[in-house]
């Protein structure tokens, strides 16, 4: 088995990278990825705790897009997380999202919740502090009862809504995963809300900027669409990629390491979508591994 889409404590994951990778060799997977949002800060540690044990580390990122409707995500496999360019991308996103936060935070104030800086620290254990850190303190201080609570009532409502991370367009995330050295992948497609034909058309347009593959394997998908991402990625000759979104047991209960929902994501070609990616044009360094 394979999962090549996963969250540590670098982002808004529970396990560190190494604890990542302990638990994906006690479940023999062939190949993980680490695909934290917006950071490559967990990375170096993965690889290097990885590199004499029985499994092939795929270094990742996860990035938001820029889009109108819905959510997109692009993920860059096998990147080079030491490239430059990447680097300073990076570094604006998380100013981007340390302005975002402290606005969030004055909102917060404002409607009489006290919520601080400190309080995000502690619970994100200094690392990128994202929506639901802000859920997990409201949680401890009884503010709400479930972490939906927080984005039903007043992130998915102005003027917490209003409020933006940095985000850069997809032709800029998938030009910038390609130089360094990455394979760009549309992550959950599901999460577009587009009908097929418009999803068709925007896979086209992600194409020309340079898409690699398709999530067609995902926890948050149906079977269905699952099927009809893969006819997708056949129809385009675009690589299919698989993986679970993990994040955690408290996170998301219900999604397991490379099995996703109830193994809702476990299929007999795995092995063939890891040899497609491995032999990839791209993946120059990938004998490395
Ligand atoms: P951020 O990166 O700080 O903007 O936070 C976005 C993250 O919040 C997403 O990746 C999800 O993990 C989480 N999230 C977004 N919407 C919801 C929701 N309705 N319920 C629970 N978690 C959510
Ligand atoms: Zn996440
Ligand atoms: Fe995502
Ligand atoms: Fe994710």
């Amino acid at each position: 088995m394979i999962d090549l889409h996963s969250h540590t404590t670098a982002s808004d994951g529970e396990k560190t990278p190494e604890e990542l990778i302990d638990l994906a060799l006690s479940k023999k997977l062939s190949a993980i990825a680490i695909t934290d949002h917006d950071t490559i800060s967990g990375l170096k540690s993965a690889f290097e705790y990885s590199k004499d044990k029985n499994i092939i580390f795929v270094p990742g990122v996860e990035l938001e897009a820029d889009v109108d409707k819905g959510q997109m995500h692009i993920l860059g496999l096998f990147i080079d997380f030491e490239n430059k360019e990447l680097n300073n991308m990076l570094d604006k996103i998380k100013q981007g999202r340390i302005n975002r936060n402290n606005l969030f935070l004055q909102e917060f104030n404002k409607m009489g919740f006290e919520i601080t800086l400190e309080d995000l620290q502690k619970v994100s254990g200094g690392k990128i502090i994202g929506k639901p850190h802000f859920a997990k303190v409201f949680l401890q201080k009884n503010y709400i009862h479930t972490k939906s609570e927080i984005f039903d009532n007043y992130f998915n409502k102005p003027p917490l809504s209003l409020i933006k991370k940095t985000r850069y367009t997809p032709e800029v995330i998938i030009k910038l995963i390609k130089k360094s050295n990455g394979i760009a992948v549309l992550a959950h497609p599901q999460s577009l809300k587009l009908e097929d034909n418009e999803l068709e058309e925007k896979i086209k347009e992600l194409i020309s900027f340079g898409l690699d593959g398709l999530e067609c394997y995902h926890s948050n998908q149906t079977r269905e669409q699952m099927q009809k991402y893969k006819a997708l990625a056949k129809k385009f000759n675009l690589l299919v990629t698989k993986g679970s979104d993990y994040h955690g047991p408290i996170t998301k209960p219900d999604v397991e390491l490379a099995v996703g929902k109830n193994g809702n994501i476990v299929s007999d070609d795995e092995d063939e979508i890891l040899k497609k990616l491995l032999n990839y044009k791209n993946i120059s360094y990938v004998n490395d591994f």
